[in-house]
Formats: C-alpha cells, sequence, structure tokens
C-alpha cells in the first residue's frame, strides 16, 4: 500500500482508489444494475419511518421526480389530484418544499397493495418505466385523502425521487385524513 494511502490520501477514480482499491461510496458508475467500478448493486434498501426524524440531508437541487400515486380504480382523480403535487410534498416534508425548484411532476396509477393503499413495489416499477436513474432514493408518503369534501376515503402516495449514491426507499407512514382545500384541486 502506498503510503499516501496509509495516510488516508486516495487517489480516486470514481468510487475506487486507484492505488490500493480501496473504495467508497459515492462517484459510482450507474450504467448498468450494478456499478462498473465496484459491483455493488443499486438494489435500494427499504426504510420506514418519518424522514423528518432522519438526519439524512437532501439537496433539492437532487430532486428529478414529485409525484402522486393513485390505485388504478380511482385513475378519475388522477387529473385533479395533479395539480396538487406541491402543495402534498410541502405538507409531508415542509423544510425540504420551502423553496421553489425545478423537478418533473407525474401522477402514476399502481396495482392495489394489501393495505389497500397503492402498492410501493408497483410505484417503483412504475418509476422505472419513465426513466428514474437508477441511483435514486424514493421517498413515498401513505396518505388517506378525501376527493369529494370527506364523504369518501381515497388512498394515496405522495412523494419525490432524488439522485442518491446509496439508493434507498423510504415508506412515511402518514395516513391522516386529509381533505384537499377545493381552489387547490382545481
Ligand atoms: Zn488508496
Ligand atoms: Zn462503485
Amino acid at each position: 500500500m502506498k503510503i499516501k494511502c496509509i495516510l488516508g490520501f486516495h487517489t480516486w477514480k470514481g468510487c475506487k482508489c486507484t492505488n490500493c482499491h480501496k473504495t467508497r461510496n459515492e462517484q459510482h458508475d450507474w450504467k448498468s444494475g450494478n456499478c462498473l467500478n465496484c459491483g455493488k448493486s443499486n438494489k435500494r434498501e427499504v426504510i420506514k419511518g418519518n424522514i423528518n426524524d432522519r438526519p439524512i440531508a437532501i439537496d433539492p437541487k437532487s430532486i428529478t421526480y414529485a409525484f402522486v400515486v393513485l390505485c388504478h380504480e380511482d385513475n378519475r382523480y388522477s387529473d385533479k389530484l395533479f395539480g396538487s403535487i406541491a402543495d402534498f410534498n410541502r405538507l409531508n416534508q415542509p423544510k425540504l418544499w420551502n423553496t421553489h425548484f425545478n423537478v418533473k411532476f407525474i401522477s402514476l396509477l399502481a396495482e392495489k397493495g394489501d393495505s389497500g393503499y397503492p402498492s410501493a413495489d408497483s410505484t417503483i416499477i412504475a418509476l422505472e418505466h419513465l426513466g428514474m436513474e437508477p441511483h435514486s432514493s424514493i421517498v413515498i408518503n401513505i396518505m388517506l385523502i378525501s376527493l369529494d369534501g370527506g364523504k369518501t376515503e381515497t388512498k394515496i402516495q405522495n412523494g419525490f425521487v432524488f439522485r442518491d449514491d446509496n439508493p434507498r426507499v423510504f415508506i412515511v407512514p402518514r395516513k391522516d385524513f386529509i381533505i384537499p382545500k377545493e381552489e387547490k384541486m382545481q
């Protein structure tokens, strides 16, 4: 091992040191399913819980998509909810969505999971079809809302995708009942 490496001064080429072959968890080469340099898999770790309580820093500039997901049978609400994507994100992760930035807004349809909410697996597949980069993490907020002033409940997901060298899926169980304001629903 070179003395520079022992002292911690590696010669990084992407995620790997060209002298000692030590790897780091950044700047991977994600052209295929695994990193072409170090072989790390981009399979996403699933983490449940509120991301607002976690010490994860998300750079707003790394966010690529913001979305709502409905079950197939709620397709008729798709257009209606499209206009609320930013509002839902602001409600769920207020600090992060404090500023304005450019992301693609999308409304997706997914299979219904066991709990009656859209299935997270189905959401991930839909995002991959849309061209989500492999080194991306996904935040999925589970939401219970009403689209008819509180008469009936609709189970949806809302969230966003951000570029991340440590790809994860954050499933955030909100499940509080929300009646979106009418003027924002148009
Ligand atoms: Zn080294
Ligand atoms: Zn790598």
